[in-house]
């Protein structure tokens, strides 16, 4: 089934029947605040194992749960610390996702075996009333092939997953374009495993310190976050990020021009506007890195294999949501090229 959303007469009907396939155990792809999610019933292992094989993800790779309120998610943990219910409060609705102690209602492939469960409550229209009429918590990745950029329309989920999926509701292009911040609320000072839509400098002002799981700065360590240890969100060509000023960038596609490959280039407004290059795509402001992480998955489905050869994009200033994209450039791309 493909519902689009256009016309508030029929968004109940529609939802409705996404509700009542999720409910026959089916997965439904629908939009969230953040990237499309693809979801199943959170408490049945049977229809969680469906998501895995649509989206041929690993299965020691747990899924957040999505909640319709600060009472759904208690339903699901064993205690809610003082921090995570300052953080509950602040943030959700919100792309912030609460790692706790799980009490076993979620089904055990979901949290992949572990002790801890990820709970988020999605501010966006359609997934709320989703949610509300399914009436059942649910496991929902984003609705992208393994491996593949996040999707920020319903267009990019058809593309990885039309045909494995029993329907997609097409709410239309998403807002923050990155997935939530993920944070583990089970020791004394909660920790990001996963930079996303909220800072930490927002989760700071909040809860005081928070720490970062060491493995997001030194790549040797393992990251406490299964998910993160793989490659993600890869275009279907090459992606070198390029750490330098215009000039140093301009010399880069100089030089593999003169090899005779086709370069691409991603790049915000600012930076592309000063770079010749044969196939330029510009995603954003530097000014608004909002912008950016709002883009970032779009443009990088852009780039077709039959058009380049490589993409060169710009290492963006990692400050705020900065933090965050190039969380994930870094997992997109291959090489890194620094100015010394
Ligand atoms: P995705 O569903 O594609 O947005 O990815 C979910 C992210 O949350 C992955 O990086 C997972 O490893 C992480 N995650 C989900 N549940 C847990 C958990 N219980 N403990 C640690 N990380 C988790
Ligand atoms: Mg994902």
């Amino acid at each position: 089934m493909y519902w689009k959303i256009d016309d508030k007469e029929n968004i109940d009907t529609q939802i409705e029947q996404a509700a009542t396939l999720l409910r026959q155990q089916e997965v439904v792809a629908f939009p969230t605040e953040t990237v499309y999610g693809l979801g199943a019933d959170a408490t049945n292992s049977a229809a969680v194992e469906k998501i895995f094989l649509a989206k041929g993800r690993p299965s020691d790779n747990p899924l957040i749960v999505h909640v319709s309120s600060p009472h759904e998610v208690s339903k699901y943990v064993q205690s809610i610390p003082e921090p995570a219910k300052k953080l509950i409060a602040a943030f959700m609705p919100g792309p912030l996702t609460v790692i706790l102690e799980s009490n076993g209602v979620i089904a055990e492939n979901v949290t992949a075996g572990l002790e801890t469960v990820g709970v988020r409550i999605p501010d966006h229209p359609v997934a709320r009333l989703l949610l509300e009429k399914a009436a059942i918590p649910l496991a929902a990745p984003s609705a992208n092939r393994s491996g593949k950029p996040s999707p920020t329309n319903a267009v990019h989920v058809h593309h990885d997953l039309n045909g494995k999926i029993a329907g997609i509701l097409d709410g239309g292009q998403t807002g923050v374009g990155l997935e939530s911040t993920v944070v583990d609320c089970t020791g004394d000072i909660p920790m990001i495993l996963r930079p996303g839509g909220v800072t930490r400098e927002q989760l700071e002002a909040v809860v005081g310190k928070v720490m970062v799981d060491p493995a997001l700065v030194q790549s040797k360590d393992k990251p406490k976050s299964p998910g993160m240890k793989y490659n993600h969100y890869e275009p279907d060509v090459p992606l070198w990020l390029i750490k330098g000023n215009a000039n140093f960038f301009q010399k880069k596609i100089n030089q593999l021009t003169e090899q005779g490959k086709k370069v691409g280039v991603m790049a915000s407004g600012e930076l592309a506007e000063q770079l010749k290059a044969p196939i330029t795509h510009p995603c954003g402001s530097r000014q608004n890195l909002s912008e950016v992480a709002i883009q970032l998955y779009d443009t990088l489905r852009s780039f077709k294999q039959t058009e380049v050869d490589v993409i060169l994009c710009e290492f963006f200033e990692e400050i705020g949501v900065g933090q965050a994209i190039m969380n994930r450039l870094q997992k997109a791309a291959s090489r890194t090229i620094v100015d010394k």
